[in-house]
């Protein structure tokens, strides 16, 4: 053909792996009490990329006494002078972000130009954002000495690492908090790498500690009694868990759960641009993305154009290689996840929704799973209740902006939407009937650090990201 298809390798050298990692508490790596390891491997290729310590009860216990000790000289710090910390690590990681973004594609599975162009991006100007409020909270709002809640456990999931990690250890330091925070098992690399980065920002001991391991681990840390605040970013089932754990115990708690999103595409809405939005909305990191629109809320009249125009769309996507810089679907992070959404997609087809795969060439290593549309879809299908976290969007029909906002809100989840229309009073007036967290118009899965984000109902409370996102961690 004319153009032929060259491959544009990341070059894997850029990041140094160590055949081994321990857990960093008290400002330095230390093995696991109990000898305890885990391995972590590249979900592209099944390749074992490291070992690391696996957290126990003792572990917990050594790194919350740490925060709790380190909690003192931080907070006492003037917001000023906290502030230099969270820009030398803001700068440390644009200065380390190429090496950082191919080992988040190495662990994660996602493609080298988001981790490049959206993760690390965003990491960096996180930091940036909470080093700028930590000598302004006098003037928040927040009233006259606004002070740090204390030790905040926090547990984050596997699909953005390192930006999770950013999402609550950035507001957290600011507000003169020290934390234990435990990565997921199948992503552990970025916040130990992290780790690293807040020794060379010569962070004093003990304010960051980070604690690899599964989710014994996690229950062991939000149930220290030494822990003051809880934020966990995850599923709803764990999310439910912590709540329970965390009841009457006097600790703070946020929680970030799952969702359905749903991307309502009215019939004056400019089809081109809304089929950018929807690819983006739910292959953006193979779907595995919390506030994914893994719904697709066609009106009627429209429904076939925009069909035909999504699925030539579909046909263009480069699925392999993370590593590959054209690449554009990567790899689904575990064994256990690429289960997941099989099974979901089988029930689609079992239950009589209309199966489409987009053709590709998966790889014959690693877990892969091709962009898929499920047809016909009506809201008691499950693929049209429950959250998939993969790359399968499920397409439902509409006729009147009331039947848009009923189907959009028929879910237990609340925590992302997009409208598209050309009408702005359309847009204000949806936008507003819609129970979800964020609300997109004519766009979708845009970030930033001044805007707040999280959930309604099942997709969890708390708000992380702007000036709401300091309130979890002072009191007031
Ligand atoms: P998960 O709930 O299984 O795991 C999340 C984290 O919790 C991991 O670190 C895990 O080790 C830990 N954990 C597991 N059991 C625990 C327990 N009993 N106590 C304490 N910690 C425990 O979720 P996952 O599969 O890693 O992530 C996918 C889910 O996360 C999806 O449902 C997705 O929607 C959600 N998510 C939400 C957001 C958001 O901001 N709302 C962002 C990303 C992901």
């Amino acid at each position: 053909g004319l153009f032929s298809y060259a491959p544009a390798p990341e070059s894997r050298a850029v990041v140094d792996i160590a055949p081994s990692y321990g857990l960093f508490v008290d400002g330095e790596f230390r093995e696991a009490a109990d000898g305890g390891v885990m391995t972590t491997l590249s979900p592209a290729t099944e390749e074992k990329l490291s070992e690391v310590a696996h957290a126990g009860e003792a572990d917990v216990d050594a790194a919350v006494r740490a925060a709790r000790t380190a909690f003192t000289g931080w907070s006492a710090l003037p917001g000023a002078e906290r502030a230099k910390y969270l820009f030398r690590i803001a700068r440390i990681i644009q200065e380390r972000s190429r090496e950082l973004a191919v080992l988040e594609t190495l662990d994660n599975g996602k493609p080298i130009k988001e981790s490049r162009d959206a993760d690390l991006p965003l990491v960096a100007a996180h930091f940036f954002y909470y080093a700028g409020w930590a000598d302004k909270l006098e003037h928040a709002g927040f009233g006259p000495a606004p002070r740090p809640v204390g030790v905040a456990a926090q547990v984050i999931p596997w699909n953005f690492p390192l930006l999770m990690l950013a999402w609550k250890v950035a507001p957290a330091l600011a507000c003169g908090n020290t934390v234990v925070l435990k990565p997921a098992e199948t992503t552990p690399l970025s916040a130990l790498f992290f780790a690293d980065i807040c020794r060379q920002a010569g962070l004093p001991r003990g304010v960051v500690n980070i604690l690899t391991g599964d989710g014994a681990t996690g229950a062991a840390l939000v149930g220290h009694g030494g822990v003051d605040k809880v934020a966990f970013t995850g599923s709803t089932a764990v999310g439910k868990e912590i709540a329970r754990t965390v009841a009457g115990t006097g600790k703070r708690l946020t929680l970030e759960l799952g969702g359905k999103g749903a991307n309502i595409v009215f019939d004056d809405a400019p089809l081109d641009q809304a089929v950018e939005g929807i690819v983006n909305g739910v292959f953006f990191n193979q779907g595995q993305v919390c506030c994914a629109g893994s719904r697709l809320l066609v009106q009627e009249s429209v429904h076939d154009e925009l069909l035909t125009a999504l699925q030539r769309r579909l046909r263009t996507l480069r699925v392999g290689d993370p590593l590959d810089k054209n690449t554009d679907v990567g790899a689904i992070n575990s064994a256990e996840q690429l289960a997941r959404i099989t099974e979901l997609a089988d029930s689609g087809e079992a239950e009589g929704a209309q199966r489409w795969t987009a053709p590709c060439d998966l790889p014959s290593q690693g877990y892969w799973f091709a962009p898929t549309l499920f047809l016909g879809v009506s809201q008691a299908h499950r693929v049209a209740r429950e959250e998939i976290f993969g790359p399968v969007l499920s397409v439902l029909t509409f006729r009147t902006p009331e039947e848009a906002v009923a189907k959009a809100n028929n879910t237990p989840y609340g925590l992302s939407a997009g409208v598209w229309t050309e009408k702005g009073s359309r847009i204000l007036a949806v936008s507003q009937r819609l129970r979800a967290g964020v609300v997109w118009a004519n766009t979708f899965n845009k970030f930033d650090p001044t805007s707040p984000f999280g959930g309604y109902r099942e997709s969890g409370f708390g708000r992380e990201g702007g000036r709401h996102g300091l309130e979890a961690y002072l009191e007031h």
